[in-house]
């Protein structure tokens, strides 16, 4: 009983937490001012609401106002009178996905971060590091910038002088950890992130998301805590699909017009979003979120950009009087490199939309080593991951260095950078993870360069005798 009692106390506690939403019109009390509380139901409307309720109900002849007073409003059955559908009275009548959190009163409005908590460019890189393979040159960028983005958030402006949004564009191959990064970066600055496809956003109107359902995308991963969203990450992927269409003659819904849709939101400016819904209609509350302070990262394999480079770079080379052979640069490493924003711009994103990405910066495509370390050496490496399985059941994994050069070898192949990895792990381990706990004299499992090419099985080795009575 008391347990029940102190759920309902907990439960109440809780919701004071959230605001109160007008069940009418579904605008919460931060937007449409105090709610009146009607006992039936547990429902608040708004006093626009009430008042039009009224003034239709005056309409029709019927003076209900001069009629009663407050203590018979609260028993009359509202829901009836307004024409809204009866609820079992209990249950609430707003989800708990729709429920926006409380603004904190201004003078307990602690400022949002405390410029000595941010951790230095040098951490960020550090604690980067223990995840991320490689991608020197991008984790610096990345850690500087990030830096300088929640040092202006924490300060808002510096002598007048305003500090330049930080958003970052990122350039690199698939699978070679763009949303890695900036996952990890979320979660070691313990910020709400939101990532999102460009290729499913489309000119608001069109079939599809219109690019304000990014900004709700975060409110909801920031559980519906407007501060907090305004101070997230929002990652845009595949931005290279945006480009603008060559030679299209129709309305480019799906790229131009979605680059002239994000213009604003890079920017910063207040965005009215649902509140637990991706589509604004009649049922859904509504808030405002401010983007000035969220930190967008666009990324995007951009194909062909190398090429525009190549032709750049060729072209530059052979007005001079010493021409260069024309294929100088086809088997540069890393061309992509050099990019400029003229690339970018030749490539189909238009110049404004650049011009708010001021952070622009490539990754590698991941080399063969790269590829082997990203297996064995990361915090969460899937090597380790299997290991700490097996040693669960006291047993020793190994892998032999050719056993993880023959994946390495193979996830090359598939051109999907990392991603190939998981997948073909998972496929001859399936059997070990099945046959090994079979057999408790088993105490380790060699996983050879032959079982990964098919031409051999694993070494197995068999506990030792004083290990051996472990099961008996
Ligand atoms: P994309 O560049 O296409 O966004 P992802 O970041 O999604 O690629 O990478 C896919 C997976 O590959 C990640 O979840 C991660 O486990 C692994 N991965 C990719 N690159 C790296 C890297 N440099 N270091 C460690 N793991 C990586």
């Amino acid at each position: 009983m008391s347990d029940y009692l102190d759920k309902n106390t907990e439960e109440k506690d809780k919701d004071k937490e959230y605001e109160d939403i007008c069940y009418v019109c579904r605008r919460p009390e931060s937007k449409a001012g105090k709610m009146i509380h009607l006992p039936i139901n547990n429902i608040c409307v708004c006093a626009d609401c009430m008042q039009k309720s009224f003034d239709t109900m005056n309409k029709g002849g019927f003076n209900y106002s001069d009629m009663m007073n407050l203590n018979q409003l609260n028993n009359l059955n509202f829901q009836e009178l307004l024409g809204m559908p009866v609820m079992n009275s209990g249950e609430d009548p707003i989800p708990q996905s729709q429920k926006l959190k409380k603004k904190k009163p201004k003078e307990e409005q602690a400022p949002a971060l405390d410029i000595r908590d941010i951790p230095k460019p040098h951490v960020i890189k550090a604690q980067l590091d223990d995840y991320i393979i490689g991608q020197e040159y991008a984790k610096k960028v990345v850690s500087v910038a990030v830096y300088n983005h929640y040092k202006r958030v924490a300060t808002n402006t510096m002598d007048d002088i305003e500090i330049e949004k930080s958003n970052m564009l990122m350039i690199g191959p698939t699978g070679c950890g763009k949303t890695y990064l900036v996952r990890t970066l979320a979660k070691l600055l313990d910020v709400p992130l939101a990532i999102t496809d460009a290729t499913t956003l489309t000119e608001a109107g069109y079939i599809g998301d219109d690019v304000e359902s990014v900004v709700s995308k975060l409110l909801a991963n920031a559980d519906n805590d407007v501060e907090k969203a305004e101070r997230g990450i929002i990652f845009i992927d595949e931005i290279d699909k945006i480009a603008k269409k060559k030679n299209t003659t129709s309305r480019d819904v799906s790229g131009e017009s979605v680059q002239q849709g994000l213009l604003k939101l890079l920017e910063g400016s207040d965005i009215e979003v649902p509140v637990g819904a991706s589509s604004k209609n009649a049922m859904v509350p509504m808030t405002t979120v401010n983007t000035r302070n969220i930190l967008f990262i666009c990324g995007g394999a951009f194909p062909d950009l190398e090429n525009i480079i190549k032709e750049r770079l060729t072209k530059q080379s052979s007005i001079g009087f010493i021409a260069d052979l024309k294929d100088k640069y086809d088997n540069e490493e890393n061309l992509i490199s050099k990019v400029t924003i003229e690339d970018l711009r030749k490539f189909g994103m238009i110049p404004e939309f650049i011009g708010r990405l001021p952070v622009i910066f490539t990754l590698q495509g991941l080399t063969k080593d790269m590829l082997v370390k990203i297996l064995k050496e990361p915090k969460n490496a899937i090597l380790k991951q299997y290991q700490k399985l097996l040693a669960l059941d006291e047993v020793d994994l190994q892998f032999e260095d050719g056993a993880l050069e023959a994946i390495a070898e193979k996830a090359l192949e598939k051109k999907t950078g990392a991603r190939a990895l998981r997948s073909i792990i998972e496929e001859f381990m399936l059997d070990i993870m099945y046959e090994i706990p079979k057999d408790d004299n088993i105490g380790r499992v060699t996983i050879t360069r032959d079982y990964i090419e098919n031409t051999g099985g694993p070494r197995i080795e068999m506990r030792g005798a004083s290990a051996l009575p472990m099961h008996s």
